[in-house]
């Protein structure tokens, strides 16, 4: 299957609705049935019958075949926030008493579902380098039920070596999810490397532009339908179908976004490698990065995110840095048509890392007007 049928095409029955290109919003929350037999029937398969939109809604539906299709998964749920689905995963695959191994910094939610929430229910997690396999290795107690990568990893875009460790981990009987929202679908596909369970903020690259916050799971037909009739159905976090059709009318254009945002990408990360006001950049796809062949090796191309290290540390010099950017907007999230800067110092948690780290996404924007924008910008900070 082409990127392009499974976004212009794949679930998009036309015939249903008038031959309509773009498809309806059903904004239904339930629906009805003309027999006691067709509602019985359907009672009896609400994972593929539409009963009530907490279950199936056909607008959701061409949507999540579209993304299962992406990540060449069987199944996919689409959910109403990427929280919710790593929650949904994780929840999923432990009972009380299991034990976890996760890299070391997750997404800062993933971080408080490991530890402040599980922890109630006597589930423990190791943190370890993701970077080393041994790390994952001498981390494995006989109740380790998951283990959870991120890769590229949040803030320092470090990355796991996910056939070494899904290989690891079948092995020894464990699950593994991994969070593949830095890469996209179409840089990285984690279920072709051996992963079980992948799970996305599509608020991120997927919706693409700012205004819709979802999130996926991509899996095997028989773990998904086990997370609908659980997870899924009970805590009901669904996406709305107006939402749906949002991020069906994005995914259209997802190649051509990815790729801008890669591309320019590429030219600032060597813009800030040679700047004399910055001590380093975080990206794996820098040659002098140490996992550089590994980035070659199970990414595409490469993402449109990075950090880098200034190197003054005087917190008026780095105010007055991010203040007199006129493109980068300050914020959290990523993923939109607008580049963006994330000063660490803003977060209370980071208190232990130097103050002069930003993370840094690449969007839409010419790449010279955002380069120029941050050599201007540059020119506030004084040599010292
Ligand atoms: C934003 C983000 C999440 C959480 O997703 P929401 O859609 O904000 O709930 C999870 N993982 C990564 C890597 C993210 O960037």
């Amino acid at each position: 299957m082409t990127t392009s049928y499974i976004l212009n095409q794949l679930g998009e029955e036309r015939g249903n609705y008038f031959n309509a290109v773009s498809p309806p919003i059903i904004q239904s929350s339930n629906f009805c049935f003309d027999t006691v037999e067709a509602f019985q029937k359907a009672v009896l398969d609400e994972e593929n019958i539409s009963i009530y939109t907490r279950g199936k809604n056909p607008t959701t539906d061409i949507l999540a075949q579209k993304i299962a299709a992406l990540e060449g998964a069987e199944s996919c749920l689409v959910v109403g926030s990427g929280g919710t689905a790593v929650s949904m995963a994780v929840m999923n695959l432990l009972n009380a008493g299991d034990h976890v191994i996760c890299i070391q910094k997750p997404y800062s939610w993933t971080f408080k579902l490991l530890t402040i929430q599980l922890e109630k229910y006597k589930i423990e997690t190791t943190f370890v380098d993701g970077k080393y396999l041994e790390s994952f290795e001498k981390a494995i107690r006989p109740n380790t039920k998951l283990i959870y990568l991120e890769s590229p990893n949040s803030l320092f875009f470090d990355l796991q070596d996910v056939e070494a460790i899904t290989k690891l981990a079948k092995k020894h009987g464990i699950s593994t999810i991994l969070d593949n929202s830095y890469a996209s679908p179409l840089c990285q596909k984690p279920i072709e490397m051996g992963v079980d369970l992948v799970v996305h903020s599509a608020t991120k690259y997927l919706n693409g532009h700012s205004d819709v916050v979802a999130g996926v799971i991509c899996g095997s037909k028989k773990k998904i339908s086990e997370i609908f009739k659980g997870e899924f159905m009970t805590l009901g976090g669904i996406i709305s179908p107006q939402n749906a059709w949002l991020m069906i009318r994005s995914l259209r254009t997802l190649p051509i976004r990815i790729q801008k945002s890669s591309e320019s990408a590429q030219k600032i990360v060597a813009f800030l490698d040679n700047h004399p006001k910055v001590d380093q950049v975080f990206y794996p796809f820098l040659k002098s990065n140490p996992q550089y062949e590994l980035a070659k090796k199970q990414m595409k191309m490469p993402m449109g995110m990075f950090s880098f290290q200034l190197k003054t540390t005087d917190i008026n010099q780095i105010k007055a840095f991010c203040e007199s950017l006129e493109y980068f907007l300050m914020a959290v999230s990523w993923g939109g048509y607008e580049s963006l800067i994330l000063p660490t110092c803003v977060f209370p948690e980071e208190a232990n890392m130097p103050n002069n780290i930003f993370r840094i996404y690449i969007g839409l924007e010419e790449s010279e007007v955002l380069i120029q924008d941050l050599e201007n910008s540059f020119s506030v900070i004084s040599e010292r």
